[in-house]
């Protein structure tokens, strides 16, 4: 029968809270296959199997199994019977139509009560495989590695073993609520959290009707693409472009891009509240640009006494890059926009703002009035994966 077997990233560290881990993941597998072919989803001796019906596709499940957070890595397998002989002709017709230029067979057994010890059947399949397509062993870097795991009543054939996206399964590191812009790093930043086992929250602010809708259509792709990992998201949109209005009569033009900075973290922080968020996550890394200076970082943060989480912080732009590019969101980043930050920011900001400077700077403003005026006007979006119509695989529930 078809099967996949996932080993877990992180899980065996934890100890006593392990079972609650694991059984985390299995909730995140089903979610994640939900629609598809599946039997069942299961532990078994420190691993999880997914059991395949005839209609699962492998390369949907391959793809949904990804980007599921908590997985180490998995593999597509041949569960067959716990006999030599079925072992046997399982490698056997795995390999049919293979070719490669060397191999080995890696035996485990999860259940030791397997009448042949591990490097006995190795070998004994090793030398089969050999009789029917002569390739050469080689035990250190084999070209094909063809796994035998066994278990309690069955063993697992597999070929190809996948790397998963690795951390901890969503849900079990509590909610943050994320900064997201339409730029390259406040989705690494989310999606950092995310791989550890954070449900993020997005909360993006936009200068619509003062500036087009593009930056919440960013938004609103990027929460789509980031869905696929937590499989569940809100998108808090929140009108800033008033805020802003009042920011340029009042404060002087080096000082603008820290107020409203932390303008919008005082709105992130109401918001993380009422959501039950935790944390505040932004995509700021040292330096980056001339409001990321520590001064900035420290003028911004000094408002909100919610921990602001900034897993950039120390990474280059390279790696940041990287980063986007593999969990999809960079194409998505590069699209040109009118960001609410283009807006009435000033071409040389002050790159030491002292936090009171900016306190005396904000005195002309009614800052808590500005707060629950944004609040007022927030829109919330939700959105969920996988979708069961047919069509995108995103689907944006709607609004409240
Ligand atoms: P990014 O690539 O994420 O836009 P950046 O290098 O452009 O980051 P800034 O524009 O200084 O840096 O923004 C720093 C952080 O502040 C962002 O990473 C994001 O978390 C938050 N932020 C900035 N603008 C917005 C916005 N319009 N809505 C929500 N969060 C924002
Ligand atoms: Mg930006």
């Amino acid at each position: 029968m078809s099967a996949v077997v996932v080993h877990y990233a992180e899980l065996a560290l934890k100890g006593r809270n392990r079972p609650w881990f694991v059984h985390a993941l299995v909730r995140a597998i089903r979610g994640a296959l939900r629609g598809l072919d599946v039997r069942t989803v299961h532990t078994l001796l420190g691993r999880i199997i997914v059991e395949l019906g005839a209609a699962a596709s492998w390369e949907e499940v391959r793809d949904r199994l990804a980007t599921v957070p908590g997985i180490g890595n998995f593999a597509h397998a041949d569960q067959v019977p716990l006999d030599v002989e079925s072992i046997t002709e399982a490698v056997r017709a795995g390999i049919r139509g293979r070719t490669v230029p060397s191999f080995r067979v890696t035996v485990r057994r999860a259940d030791k009560r397997f009448p042949m010890s591990s490097p006995e059947l190795e070998r004994l399949l090793g030398r089969r495989v050999q009789e029917w397509t002569s390739w050469p062993v080689d035990l250190s870097h084999p070209a094909l590695v063809i796994r035998v795991e066994t278990l309690a009543e069955t063993a697992l054939v597999s070929f190809e073993k996948l790397k998963g996206v690795g951390g901890l399964p969503v849900g079990t590191g509590g909610r943050v609520m994320a900064l997201l812009s339409g730029g390259i790093d406040s989705p690494v930043a989310a999606w950092r959290l995310i791989r550890r086992g954070c449900r993020a929250d997005f909360v993006h602010f936009h200068s619509y009707p003062i500036l087009s809708r593009t930056s919440q259509e960013k938004a609103r792709a990027l929460v789509e693409r980031l869905t696929r990992y937590q499989l569940r998201s809100r998108l808090h949109l929140v009108p800033f472009g008033a805020l802003q209005q009042q920011v340029v009569l009042a404060v002087p033009p080096p000082v603008r891009t820290v107020v409203y900075r932390r303008l919008m973290l005082r709105i992130a922080e109401r918001l993380a509240l009422q959501a039950g968020a935790q944390a505040l996550v932004t995509g700021d890394a040292v330096g980056q640009v001339a409001s990321q200076t520590l001064e900035n970082l420290a003028a911004v943060g000094s408002v909100v006494s919610m921990p602001v989480l900034r897993p950039l912080v120390g990474m280059d732009k390279e790696e940041i890059t990287a980063d986007a590019q593999r969990i999809g969101t960079y194409e998505i980043s590069i699209v040109e926009d009118e960001d609410c930050c283009t807006l009435f920011t000033p071409r040389f900001p002050a790159t030491r703002a002292s936090a009171e400077r900016v306190d005396v700077a904000e005195r002309t403003l009614d800052v808590a009035d500005l707060v629950e005026r944004a609040l007022a006007g927030v829109v919330l979006e939700k959105f969920s994966f996988p979708m069961l119509q047919s069509g995108s695989f995103v689907r944006k529930e709607g609004q409240e």
